[in-house]
């Protein structure tokens, strides 16, 4: 019988992870099923033991159920206790265990596919949620000289910021309002789009200055263009969707699960084509 492995959430219908996963079993010669497991708010428990009693072997958690994933499992790794948050269930001997890929996915994708270094570069990071939790981690790994976290509702970037200050090491790491931001100018290398923002069309307030030139301005969302890219693209820097980290994160859960790493590249390149023949 073949490995049961799912995406919980809700919504999860629309969910790219069974196309991704697919194509990583076909590529790999792994015999796996990955579906989609919508779940009711206040269910997760529930479905997690049903899924998990009826032989499942792992999870990928989607909104709204990533901190709940976190607190649920019984052993937890350290990129999942940093974010406060897991993206990815193992079921075993053990128990459950939990763990977050989505920074790494960010920063493979960032590094590897973009080939922008994070190094002693100045980044700002919008939005102070779920997803900034999950990668402020991991960005804080590559060593930048600054990380600059602006969020609408400003006591939320501040929070984060205090969660991660004691791993910030020689980083200068800092919360700051939207408004002071446009005020002071400042500009980054890498500026990237961890708001929901570009999903109901709205952008983010930030003025030109925020780009330096030869920036990497990258928006988490994919599947189309924002107003935060447009933005970008209007003043020339470099432009990435989430589509790349979509991947890559679901190549490291891929591998936390069957120990063997898919190639990244062409499932991109075929959810790509597959975009724009639709
Ligand atoms: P979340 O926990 O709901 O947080 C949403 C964040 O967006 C909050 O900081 C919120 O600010 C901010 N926001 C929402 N609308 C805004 C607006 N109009 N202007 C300015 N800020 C706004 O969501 P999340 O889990 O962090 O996810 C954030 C985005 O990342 C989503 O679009 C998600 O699809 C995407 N994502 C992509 C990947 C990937 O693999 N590509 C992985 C994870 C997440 P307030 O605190 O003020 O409400």
């Amino acid at each position: 019988m073949s490995d049961s492995y799912a995406v919980i959430g809700n919504p999860v219908a629309h969910s790219q992870s069974p196309r991704i996963h697919a194509a990583f079993a076909l590529q790999t010669s792994q015999d796996i099923i990955y579906k989609t497991l919508y779940c009711e708010v206040g269910a997760f428990a529930a479905t997690v033991a049903v899924f998990r009693d009826s032989g499942g072997r792992g999870l990928n958690v989607t909104l709204p159920f990533k901190h709940e994933a976190c607190k649920l499992a019984n052993w937890r790794s350290v990129r999942a206790q940093s974010a406060g948050a897991a993206n990815t269930l193992t079921f075993d001997a053990q128990g459950m265990t939990a763990d977050n890929t989505d920074g790494i996915g960010l920063v493979r994708d960032i590094t590897e596919n973009l080939r922008v270094t994070l190094r002693d570069k100045r980044i700002l990071l919008l939005g102070a949620g779920g997803a900034s939790y999950g990668v402020a981690g991991p960005l804080l790994e590559e060593a930048p000289r600054a990380l600059v976290v602006v969020n609408r509702t400003e006591s939320k970037a501040d929070a984060l910021v205090k969660h991660f200050a004691p791993i910030a090491a020689r980083c200068a790491l800092s919360s700051c309002a939207y408004d002071v931001l446009r005020k002071t100018g400042a500009g980054f290398d890498v500026v990237i789009n961890a708001t929901s923002a570009g999903l109901t069309g709205d952008m983010p307030d930030l003025c030109d200055e925020v780009l330096n030139e030869g920036a990497l301005a990258y928006d988490m969302v994919y599947g189309r263009v924002t107003p935060f890219m447009a933005f970008a693209q209007a003043r020339g820097v470099q432009v990435a969707d989430g589509l790349g980290m979509l991947v890559e994160q679901a190549a490291e859960s891929y591998y936390i699960w069957r120990r063997v790493r898919p190639k990244t590249a062409p499932v991109m390149e075929m959810l790509r084509r597959e975009a724009t023949t639709s």
